[in-house]
């Protein structure tokens, strides 16, 4: 048989370097990675078999064996799972297949803390065999092959490694590490146990270690030849939950989710009637870097009695929940469900709902621990928000689970506005701007200010697009204060109203004339007392997208209706009582209107006019 030689593609040598380089710090991790892989291994294999039986050959208990040679200082692992083709070791040891691994390869900085926490989240995997090893040898047949199909890989990890047909009569996959001298602290058995019972407890098959005796001649442990199991071997899900301890909780995330960090709070069920499944779930504490990804999955694993069949389970999750990671493990489901027939299946779509009202309401208790809150919504409010106009049903509830900051204050909820509206108030008023500083310095909010009314200060994308599917909460209209006149209805005094109509007439002309000098820019001009201190400010009509809606959907290449705003004006202004009888009317008419234009974050549609009017007057 001859050996053959194969380079590494270069973002894998890429990989190994990092790894070898960046890991360091937590060496152990390399036990949960292989294990992981036997399991999953061995979960392909079940799954196979559920087709083709004679594929578990006279070997149907699936199981991971640990073991350690002093001498030779290698440590083994070893799994009778689904096994590796010549060909796919090739492939699967060789390149990185993975959509995304390239991308996150780049994304690599070389600040070794930083990175440490990257490769945790995407999970090295194989080679993280290579922080303890300095050769990985990787002996393997695949399930279904001839014994004389087996394969040997061998590799130092750097640029290369070697390929070579192998007799091999088990099936399944042995991965000796050829350790370094710094790192035999592994040939220990207590060492490895504590590891797998940290990081592997809750994989669902054996994990077997051999026994020890104690050699008093010889002063050492001596190996003996009976295996016992170092894990539970219950899927964690399946346990009781007084069973299940909240480090067991969290390391089972760990692993679920390659994160590093706990997650901020999870909820572990058994849903009854009807359709019957498990139900563990968690709420991560920190974004993945690929959250705005439209191709991102849910992070939902499904499993059929224990079984598991697919990760990234969409249809187990609605979209705006994406952010969620978990196990679902059903009892109605046949094993051999595709993607096709979870979307049209009445009992994946109950678990759906089920997972939807159980999310909302993890989030409703944590809503009442304000830290965690503020972590949750800071990293996935936006994406919640898209569940306004995705989940009609549940608008409500994800309308009081939102958070805002105000002109009086940050990480207001509508109710919280509800219960502070001032006496005669009848609508809950809101500005939607580029930037908090934008929004807060807004012409429109002028009145407000000064009539104490608070507004609500929205600065996210998504924000306008979701609150049009909000037009009331609890019974009170929700109101741009960019959109429509203002009226501020019981709130403004009948004074304030006479004075305001009475200035609208004696300004009439005046006004006529403004509206043919901007004829182009504006739909109408109309005198306002939304204004205390700008001479002007922009308007669109109720119903209507912003201008800063229109401006962003054209930034990102959508169709955005062409706008004509509404220039209103403050008819007590200098300014603005200098156009009455001024040369310069038009130029002044014009310099308004692209003032208000700049005040909301926008541009003059000719920059160098308005430059050369102002110039003009300046001089
Ligand atoms: P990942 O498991 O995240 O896909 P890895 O680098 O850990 O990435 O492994 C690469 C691939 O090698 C796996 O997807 C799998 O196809 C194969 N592999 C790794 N370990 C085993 C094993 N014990 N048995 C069979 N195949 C394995």
């Amino acid at each position: 048989m001859s050996k053959h030689t194969h380079a590494f593609q270069a973002e894998v040598a890429q990989l190994l370097h990092l790894v070898t380089h960046s890991l360091y710090s937590n060496p152990d991790i390399f036990v949960r990675e292989l294990v992981s892989n036997a399991s999953d291994a061995c979960d392909k294999l079940r799954f196979e078999a559920l087709n083709n039986a004679a594929l578990l050959e006279d070997a149907p208990n699936l199981e991971v064996r640990v073991a350690f040679d002093k001498d030779a200082k290698t440590l083994t692992i070893t799994d009778n799972g689904i096994g590796l083709s010549e060909q796919e070791a090739i492939d699967n040891l060789g390149t990185i297949a993975k959509s995304g691994t390239r991308s996150f390869v780049e994304q690599l900085s070389g600040d070794q803390k930083k990175d440490a926490q990257l490769i945790g989240q995407f999970g090295v995997g194989f080679y993280s065999g290579f922080i303890v090893a300095e050769k990985i040898t990787v002996e393997s047949r695949r399930a279904g092959l001839k014994a004389e199909e087996g394969v040997r890989w061998v590799s130092g990890g750097t640029g290369d490694f070697e390929v070579e047909a192998i007799t091999r009569a088990e099936r399944g996959t042995r991965i000796t590490l050829h350790l370094r001298d710094d790192k035999t602290e592994y040939l220990n058995r207590w060492k490895l146990k504590q590891i797998i019972g940290r990081y592997s407890d809750h994989i669902s098959l054996p994990i077997l270690m051999q026994k020890e005796e104690w050699d008093a001649e010889k002063s050492e442990y001596k190996t003996l030849d009976e295996w016992e199991s170092v894990n539970s071997a219950s899927a964690l899900w399946s346990r009781a939950k007084k069973d299940i301890t909240p480090e067991q909780y969290t390391e089972f995330y760990k692993n679920l989710s390659f994160d590093s960090e706990a997650p901020l709070t999870w909820s572990h069920n058994r849903v009854e009637g009807g359709t019957e499944y498990t139900q563990l779930l968690y709420i991560p504490a920190k974004a993945p870097a690929d959250l705005w990804n439209r191709e991102r999955k849910a992070g939902i694993k499904l499993y059929v009695k224990r079984v598991f069949i697919m990760d990234e389970a969409e249809s187990l999750m609605p979209s705006y929940m994406r952010f969620v990671k978990g196990v679902i493990d059903s009892a109605d489901l046949p094993l051999n469900v595709s993607r096709e027939l979870l979307q049209e299946s009445r009992d994946v779509k109950a678990i759906r709902d089920g997972n939807t009202r159980r999310v909302l309401s993890m989030l409703e208790d944590l809503s009442k621990e304000q830290d965690k809150y503020d972590a949750f919504y800071a990293e996935f409010g936006a994406v919640l928000k898209e569940g306004l106009g995705e989940d009609f049903g549940n608008r409500e509830r994800i309308a009081k689970l939102l958070r805002f900051a105000s002109t009086q204050g940050e990480g207001v909820s509508l109710a919280d506005y509800k219960a502070r509206m001032k006496e005669g108030q009848d609508a809950i008023y809101y500005i939607t701007a580029d930037s908090l500083a934008a929004a807060k310095n807004s012409p429109q909010l002028e009145v407000f200010k000064k009539k104490g009314i608070e507004v609500l200060l929205m600065t996210d994308r998504v924000d306008e697009w979701a609150l049009s599917f909000v037009p009331e909460f609890d019974g009170t209209p929700l109101q741009s204060v960019a959109k429509g006149a203002v009226d501020l209805g019981k709130l403004q005094d009948e004074g304030e109203k006479k004075a305001a109509e009475q200035a609208a007439e004696t300004f009439k002309p005046v006004l006529d004339k403004l509206k043919e000098s901007l004829k182009d820019k504006a739909k109408d001009v109309r005198v306002t007392t939304r204004l205390v201190d700008s001479p002007a400010c922009l308007v669109v009509e109720d119903g209507e997208y912003s201008t800063q809606l229109a401006r962003l959907l054209k930034q990102a290449g959508q169709q955005a209706p062409d706008i004509k705003p509404i220039l209103e004006v403050n008819a007590e202004h200098p300014l603005v009582k200098k156009l009455e009888g001024s040369a310069h009317f038009d130029d002044l008419a014009h310099i308004l209107f692209d003032q208000a234009l700049l005040a909301e974050g926008g541009l003059p549609e000719d920059p160098a006019a308005y430059v050369k009017r102002i110039n003009t007057l300046l001089a």
